[in-house]
């Protein structure tokens, strides 16, 4: 069963709570609040997650956090806590894209946790709202949809099922209605099913179909149904600064080190104004919400040892499970293993074994074969064995760790 707040997971090193964010979003009070969470009652970091969640490890009061947490706007209806998992654009409104998407997913939040028939929805269902760029639509490096809608035009979109296109063209303002009918008619049908791809999506379709084509007032005339579209996908932003159309810097793009904020740096973020959107690969975009932004806005959020900025550093596209000692069944201590093969330590910069490695490798080291956590698009698994690591299937000791990378990075990129 997918973790939550209520029901939490016990791993090796104590309960674990997960807190879903629709949309990856996390105002600037609510990240006070959360980083507070974590150093008073967890392990003192903030662990993201590929579907743009937040997890609380070690945790030692579980009803302090529910209280805590409820408080901060973070568990807006208990019963569905599980169910909402929203994935948008996480640049939408900020930089790019056809059409923002922000209030789309506050209103299918608001929708799912309305909704008491939805409560037993499996908690693997997973929504996403695209603004356009094809960052979180299927062909995306972002996990896959069950049901998703796509900006085309400003004024409508693409309803997508279980990755294809439906042809399904729904203007905005009916979209969040659209998903819901074919959440509720998914969870109609799915039998033990847990995502719509196990099942023929056809009912789910055509529920989605019919109340498109409703208006308030009844009628009908507001779902067309076209040929399936042909679009591109984006890849995910890129780490460092973002600029807005005018050129101006409108958010930065941070990756927490193996994907973990200290409580300290989410705390500090959060004091100084700032509002962080969650991504699915493990960054996150730290914007500004004030209406008068200072001039020198975003310098200090490079100054965190936890947040890489710096799209040259080798831990860029690295990512790793929680491994040991967390968790008992890794054979290594997979986090501080491959900092010291990357050589990038908090502070310390980049060291010679980096360098080696190359900046923009992605990687993704596990403790064991089962690889939690890796992404979504094309890496090398780097999985701890007695005594050493398979380097995309290769055995070697962890002192050779470095070489075999950097000899797959260039395979690869022969190949391409
Ligand atoms: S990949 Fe293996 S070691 Fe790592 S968290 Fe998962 S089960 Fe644990």
């Amino acid at each position: 069963m997918c973790p939550g707040v209520l029901a939490t997971h016990e791993a090796a090193d104590g309960a674990l709570a997960r807190i879903r964010l629709p949309g990856g979003a996390l105002r600037p009070e609510q990240a006070v609040a959360l980083a507070a969470c974590a150093e008073g009652l967890a392990d003192g970091r903030i662990h993201l997650t590929s579907r743009a969640n937040l997890q609380l490890r070690a945790v030692r009061d579980v009803d302090a956090l529910v209280t805590r947490l409820a408080a901060a706007g973070l568990l807006p209806s208990p019963a569905h806590e599980r169910i909402r998992n929203v994935l948008a654009s996480p640049l939408s409104g900020i930089a790019g894209g056809v059409r923002d998407v922000r209030d789309l997913v506050g209103r299918l939040d608001a929708a799912l946790c309305g909704a008491s028939d939805l409560t037993d929805l499996p908690g693997r269902f997973l929504f996403a709202l695209d603004d356009g760029r094809g960052d979180v639509a299927a062909g995306s490096t972002a996990p896959e949809a069950d049901l998703c809608w796509r900006a085309v035009t400003s004024d409508t979109g693409a309803i997508l099922a279980a990755g294809v296109d439906t042809g399904l063209r729904v203007p905005p303002d009916r979209a969040v209605a659209a998903l819901v009918a074919g959440a509720r008619a998914f969870d109609l049908v799915r039998g033990a099913a847990w995502r719509l791809r196990e099942i023929d999506p056809a009912p789910v379709v055509e529920a989605m179909r019919t109340e498109a084509m409703r208006t308030e007032a009844g009628g009908t005339g507001t779902g067309d149904t076209v040929e399936p579209g042909e679009w591109t996908s984006a890849p995910p932003p890129r780490v460092g600064p973002v600029e807005d159309a005018t050129g101006a810097v409108a958010a930065v793009v941070a990756a927490p080190r193996f994907g973990e904020l200290t409580a300290g740096t989410l705390g500090a973020i959060g004091r100084a104004g700032y509002a962080i959107t969650v991504t699915p690969w493990r960054t996150v975009v730290v914007h500004d919400t004030s209406t008068e932004p200072a001039t020198d806005r975003y310098c200090e959020v490079g100054g965190h040892a936890d947040l890489v900025v710096d799209p040259a550093d080798p831990l860029v596209g690295v990512s790793a499970c929680i491994g040991a000692p967390h968790c008992a069944k890794s054979h290594a201590d997979v986090r501080a293993d491959a900092a010291a093969v990357l050589g990038s330590e908090p502070g310390t910069g980049t060291g010679e074994a980096g360098t080696t490695a190359g900046p923009g490798l992605a990687a993704h080291f596990a403790g064991c074969s089962r690889r939690c956590g890796r992404p979504g698009g094309s890496h090398i698994d780097v999985v701890a064995a007695e005594g050493g690591y398979h380097v995309g299937g290769t055995f070697v000791g962890l002192d050779r760790v470095a070489e075999a990378l950097s000899a797959q990075a260039h395979t690869r990129e022969g190949l391409q």
